[in-house]
């Protein structure tokens, strides 16, 4: 079967590799992939930065945004069926830790899970993959042309679920939000928060007028440009906000987000930021201010298999009020034999796709 596969380490590495179709055990599954989504891990795995092969293996199966169609079954398998449409959680438990024995992989302590198509095991740029059935999620059919959004919108369920966690510890209602960045994370996140009712502002990069201030605007939120308004003009006009959402990518805007975050607010962190950025910060008001208001800053990553399923249920919802914004999400769709094309991202791009069958 044809893959796409990299050389963990190796810059521009990603290539076409034939590979067997794998073999099941009676407790697996095996998926057809349909397509896979193309994040900025990937871009960072091909460009050497990121990535791990399984052990023994030189290479590395990329894919970690799946979409599929189950085509057989073990025979100790219950509960899904050949035919059925599902996507692929991403992290598998560590061996040691408390977190990985009760099921929470996402909060793995050791740092030795696994993940799919980034760290030791293979992914689902293949034509092929298999899986044990507890790590693949249902989808209903309605919903297969989008569900290859469900692995970020999964990351996003679970930065708001951690959010109203963390908030328990007093009474939070929280009225306003402000999410830095526009790609796909800060878009689902967006259109999660519109949808529990809170005001969104959206902050990013281009200049009104492109894609993603249109998505931005359907969905009733406000799109910012940072092009436009520095980050005084946007605190005096958005004010302060109960939860700011960081995830364009800049470790310089996550030390800017902390500024914007009224008393008792969260600001939830979420890019991945490879490089080895530094900054001067005003730290003794940062400190300050974060002691005087009882504010949270808090890093999440990845999701719990909960968050996936409560993201099924998002699409569901998102799909009957805002018909058109998930399809609109996913700007272009690469056969697979042009992959390369799918890793050179461009300005109007929000979310590639590999079309693999
Ligand atoms: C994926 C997460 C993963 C993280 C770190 C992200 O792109 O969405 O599932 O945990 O990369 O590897």
């Amino acid at each position: 079967m044809k893959t796409i596969a990299v050389i963990p380490g190796k810059k521009y590495s990603a290539h076409l590799r034939e590979v067997s179709i794998p073999s099941i055990h009676d407790h697996e599954v095996l998926v057809r992939s349909v397509r896979a989504g193309i994040c900025g891990t990937d871009r960072e795995i091909h460009e050497g930065l990121y990535g791990v092969a399984p052990k023994d293996e030189q290479y590395l199966i990329l894919g970690h945004e799946s979409s599929g169609i189950v085509t057989k079954v073990g025979k100790n398998v219950s509960g899904i069926s050949v035919g059925q449409h599902v996507v692929r959680s991403v992290r598998r438990s560590c061996p040691s830790c408390e977190n990985c024995n009760q099921g929470m992989n996402d909060m793995c302590s050791t740092g030795n899970f696994t993940e799919s198509g980034i760290k030791e095991l293979q992914g689902c740029m293949a034509e092929y993959f298999k899986d044990q059935p507890q790590y693949l999620v249902p989808i209903t059919s309605e919903l297969s042309e989008v569900s290859v959004l469900l692995e970020p919108l999964s990351v996003v369920e679970k930065a708001y679920r951690q959010a109203k966690e963390i908030q328990r510890r007093l009474s939070w209602k929280p009225k306003k939000a402000l999410i830095m960045g526009a790609g796909p994370i800060g878009i689902l996140q967006a259109m999660l928060l519109r949808d529990s009712g809170l005001e969104v502002s959206v902050l990013a990069r281009s200049l009104p007028g492109n894609r993603k201030s249109k998505i931005i605007e359907k969905i009733g939120a406000q799109y910012l440009s940072t092009s436009c308004y520095s980050l005084d003009y946007v605190l005096k006009s958005v004010g302060k906000v109960d939860f700011v959402v960081e995830a364009s990518g800049d470790s310089k805007l996550a030390f800017d987000a902390l500024s914007l975050v009224g008393n008792n607010g969260v600001v939830c962190l979420t890019s991945i930021t490879g490089g080895n950025k530094e900054l001067t910060i005003p730290a003794d008001k940062i400190n300050l201010d974060y002691v005087l208001g009882n504010k949270i800053v808090f890093g999440t990553v990845n999701a719990h298999i909960m968050d996936y399923k409560q993201g099924v249920r998002s699409l569901e919802r998102f799909m009957g009020r805002w018909p058109e914004v998930l399809p609109e999400i996913i700007t272009r769709r690469v056969p697979l034999l042009q992959f390369t094309e799918a890793f050179q991202s461009t300005s109007d791009d929000i979310k590639v796709t590999l079309e693999i069958s």
